[in-house]
């Protein structure tokens, strides 16, 4: 069903659920269950044996997590993906999946503040050495890579920093070495598709523009299927030598008969069964709410971010405006290359007055909310010096783009007039 609609808007409504076989309820139901009781001990015997495949137990499937894992699949172009209990646990499964103690992930160095630290600092106490590159120059991930680089990583808008990410030109570098590219596409849902350019994997993080309305937290990995983990065998012995952990199956052939799924059911039956970050149903069911809206919502947030980055540029108080039609050269041509029907909601500005200017910024403004989120259906503003990347050393935070009044909004989909009256009459404050 995942492959029977090409267009988004139709996608996000009808792909993975028609209406439920035993109500014949159209609304996706909240399946609030732990366990599914088996037809006999065959029945059963056969589901542990992936010989068969149905529920056994919530915390690694429910058919409600099912219906908005199928729907992310289709819009991504992707086989199938898997729910989980946030957007951190999705980007560290993914890594986790292919990657155990001495080995290593090349990543680009734009990346948002708590992935930043997952990397830098817990993947490598389960030794794990993140390389992280500027992806300025695309060449830098295959100077890093060695044999036992295991998969490369970036976010297509990255977050703080706004530059687009070289997908296909890493992707390309990727193939020729056998590693595959994974995306985090959490600012950019329907604007960009990483797979058709060659990633192998997407992440999101659902708390943001697919649950789009700040309820739930809440994360998804897609795979692409279309990178041959057989071929690679040497660089990738988790998927292709006896797993010790589920009888000695072997995930390439395990369950070739079913589709280039290796990668996602190993998550699936390993990973999510072992660490148990499951996403809930209730949380899945606000998902395909938000989802079924995502492409409307999109074209609004994309509207009034372009207007505000419009407006800031002519601000007499504004240095700097980042936002991707406001590049040049390169920056601009990867945005125009990767970025369709809109250029995100995400608008980084820089103050004259830096880090005190800043605050005051924030502190002046009345309908914005001041919140260490994205992707919310209403307008968000933060300081991320102060915030989500004062974790981070000062070098490090330069490293992310965050530098001392560097100011983020995530522009939401209220009247455009309301909303640059807010930052206007906020600027006067900063
Ligand atoms: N990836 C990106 C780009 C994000 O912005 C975030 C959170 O802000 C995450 C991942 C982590 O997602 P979550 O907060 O759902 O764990």
């Amino acid at each position: 069903m995942a492959a029977s609609y090409k267009n988004p808007e139709t996608i996000v409504l009808h792909a993975g659920y028609r209406s439920d076989p035993t109500s014949n309820a159209v609304a996706v139901p909240i399946y609030q269950t732990t366990s599914y009781q088996f037809r006999d001990t065959e029945h059963a015997a056969n589901l542990f044996g992936l010989r068969e495949f149905g529920n056994i137990y919530t915390r690694i499937m429910n058919p409600t997590c099912a219906v908005l894992e199928e729907r992310m699949a289709a819009l991504e172009g992707g086989v199938a993906a898997l729910g989980l209990a946030s957007g951190q646990a999705a980007s560290l499964f993914a890594i986790q999946n292919i990657c155990h103690a001495g080995d290593n992930v090349v990543s680009s160095t734009d990346l948002y503040g708590g992935t930043w630290n997952l990397f830098a600092n817990t993947l490598t106490t389960m030794g794990i050495e993140v390389r992280f590159v500027d992806p300025a120059d695309p060449e830098g991930f295959r100077h890093a890579t060695d044999a036992k680089t295991r998969c490369y990583y970036a976010e297509t808008l990255p977050n703080p920093k706004l530059n687009v990410f070289p997908i296909k030109e890493v992707a390309d570098i990727g193939r020729s070495l056998g590693v595959p590219l994974i995306m985090d596409n959490t600012a950019c849902p329907i604007l960009c598709r990483p797979i058709e350019h060659g990633a192998a994997i997407v992440v999101h993080s659902t708390t943001k523009y697919i649950g789009g309305h700040g309820t739930s937290i809440g994360g998804i990995v897609v795979d692409g299927g279309n990178f041959d983990w057989e071929k690679h065998a040497d660089r990738f012995p988790m998927l292709n030598t006896p797993d010790p952990s589920y009888h000695g199956a072997v995930w390439t052939q395990a369950v070739k008969p079913l589709g280039p799924i290796a990668y996602i059911i190993k998550m699936r039956v390993t990973l999510l069964r072992d660490i148990g970050a499951a996403m809930s149903p209730f949380n899945a069911f606000l998902f395909i709410q938000g989802l079924e809206t995502l492409p409307l919502r999109m074209r609004q947030h994309c509207a009034n971010a372009r207007a505000v980055a419009d407006f800031l540029a002519g601000h007499a108080k504004v240095t700097k405006v980042i936002y991707p039609s406001h590049t040049t050269g390169e920056l601009k041509r990867r945005a125009d290359a990767y970025l369709k029907g809109g250029q995100g909601a995400l608008v980084g500005f820089e103050l004259a007055g830096g880090r005190e200017a800043g605050r005051r910024l924030i502190d002046a403004l009345k309908m914005f909310y001041h919140v260490a989120n994205i992707g919310d259906a209403r307008s968000l503003a933060i300081h991320p010096a102060t915030t989500t990347h004062s974790q981070l050393s000062p070098e490090d935070q330069m490293a992310t783009g965050v530098s001392d009044g560097y100011v983020r909004l995530s522009v939401g989909i209220e009247h455009v007039d309301d909303i640059l009256a807010d930052l206007k009459q906020a600027l006067v404050a900063a």
